[in-house]
């Protein structure tokens, strides 16, 4: 390795960093990262702190999660590459497709698509869900809707159906057609509602207004997350996704359940979607299907929709889209080892028992310091602080406070996500209860710091 001054000189001089202003990692060097162990990661300078980011929502497993590393050594040496478009196929991705569809994906999403990623699994739903519509004569469907604080990638698809202008404004215009509801936000919403389950009421409601204005038959899909992540982490009342998927059924409008984040466990069942008892039409998985060790994704399709492509003679339903990276041998490969492991160790049952934990503690730290305005948890190991400078107006804290916070956490050994002035935890889903423990207590360091 090179020496540590080399490596900070030249990461300021020729790198730029994603969701980073260019000239940021020249003025505040970001953490340099060397290694990996268990559930936590070591620092250039020889700190080892607790991850309870898990990487970006995709180290579930951990860092040393060997058999996947072995599957992605073996397959280097079996086969390291080869494409799976029209003609060639690899055994691997016919055994992942297996295993996705027998115990991962809910009933009835049998078919799997392969992807570089997650921006790429939503931007394929997203195409395959207009060209459903087009096979079934209804060329006319061609509108998205999708939630606002929703985060579905940086592909100009996916960023247009994001709900957060921070990731559509430098680049608009994006895709017309899209159209944005308001999410199930029990601390702020434009209704004042703070009941959850009458505030997904009025959210679905919203949805049926925008249909009726829009038109139904000029709809292909609504797009959404079981439980919104990156926008700040919220969880819906349990009612909600069984709301929409109700109305879209009854306008013929596809369901496209994004899972990069909630598939695998994370949501404290298989899937986001299971665990709120949809079945969607697609769904869009990407980052823990390889442990993070691997870029890999997958898009699941449901057999109704299968059927209109597979069983059309008129020609319109050959997939005319695809990537060089589409059914990698070595992702599938890892893709494989993650899923045994993840069965074996059960690791569903872990994020739903320290995610409780952890809510708990969030919530006696909300008690304790004023600027906590909101915990948001509950469903697995998706959790948020909200700060704010006044818990009357809700008005939130000034956005150099979380990075202060953040920095007194990973002193004190555990690193946390900001995300505006959120502070959001997704450890990987084998955090012990001492994990969840020592998160909690430099947690309350980072708070002491800026109260
Ligand atoms: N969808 C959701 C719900 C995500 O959280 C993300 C990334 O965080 C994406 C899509 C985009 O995935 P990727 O960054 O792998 O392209």
């Amino acid at each position: 390795m090179k020496d540590s001054n080399f490596l900070k000189e030249n990461n300021a001089r020729h790198v730029w960093h994603p969701m980073a202003h260019p000239a940021d990692s020249q003025k505040n060097l970001p953490t340099i990262l060397t290694g990996g162990e268990g559930v936590s990661i070591i620092d250039v300078d020889g700190n080892k702190v607790i991850d309870a980011v898990g990487g970006l929502w995709n180290v579930n497993l951990g860092y040393s999660c060997d058999v996947v590393k072995k599957a992605i050594a073996d397959q280097l040496n079996d086969l390291p590459y080869y494409s799976t478009f029209r003609g060639t196929t690899n055994d691997k991705v016919i055994e992942l497709s297996y295993e996705l569809a027998q115990f991962f994906a809910p009933d009835g999403l049998s078919r799997a698509f392969f992807t570089s990623g997650g921006s790429d699994s939503v931007e394929v739903a997203l195409r395959l869900a207009r060209q459903y519509h087009k096979i079934r004569g209804e060329a006319g469907r061609v509108k998205y809707l999708s939630l606002k604080k929703g985060y579905h990638g940086t592909h100009t698809g996916a960023a247009s159906v994001n709900g957060n202008g921070k990731f559509r404004n430098s680049y608009e215009p994006l895709l017309p057609g899209c159209y944005h509801i308001p999410a199930p936000y029990t601390y702020r919403n434009p209704f004042n509602e703070s009941d959850p389950a009458k505030l997904a009421q009025l959210c679905v409601a919203a949805l049926e207004d925008e249909i009726a204005f829009q038109g139904a038959n000029t709809i292909a899909a609504m797009i959404m997350e079981p439980v919104l992540g990156a926008g700040g982490v919220i969880p819906p009342h349990k009612s909600f996704m069984p709301m929409v998927r109700e109305v879209c059924d009854k306008h013929g409008i596809l369901l496209i359940s994004d899972e990069v984040i909630t598939a695998f466990g994370r949501t404290g069942t298989e899937s986001g979607a299971r665990h709120w008892g949809v079945k969607p039409d697609f769904m869009c998985t990407a980052k823990a299907i390889t442990n993070g060790y691997f870029p890999f994704g997958a898009v699941m399709i449901s057999d109704h929709v299968a059927d209109v492509f597979e069983k059309d003679v008129s020609g319109k339903a050959s997939i005319d889209s695809g990537y060089t990276y589409s059914g990698h041998p070595v992702g599938a490969a890892a893709g494989i080892a993650c899923l045994e492991e993840i069965k074996r160790l059960r690791v569903h049952e872990n994020a739903a028992a320290r995610g409780d934990e952890l809510h708990a503690g969030l919530k006696g730290l909300m008690e304790r310091y004023e600027l906590v305005g909101d915990v948001r948890g509950g469903e697995g190991l998706m959790l948020g602080l909200e700060l704010v400078s006044d818990r009357a107006t809700k008005k939130p804290v000034d956005k150099n406070l979380p990075v202060v916070l953040q920095k007194a956490a990973y002193e004190d050994g555990v690193m946390v996500r900001v995300s505006g002035n959120n502070i959001l935890l997704s450890p990987p889903l084998v955090v012990t209860s001492q994990d969840c423990q020592k998160i909690i207590s430099a947690l309350e360091t980072g708070l002491k710091a800026v109260s």
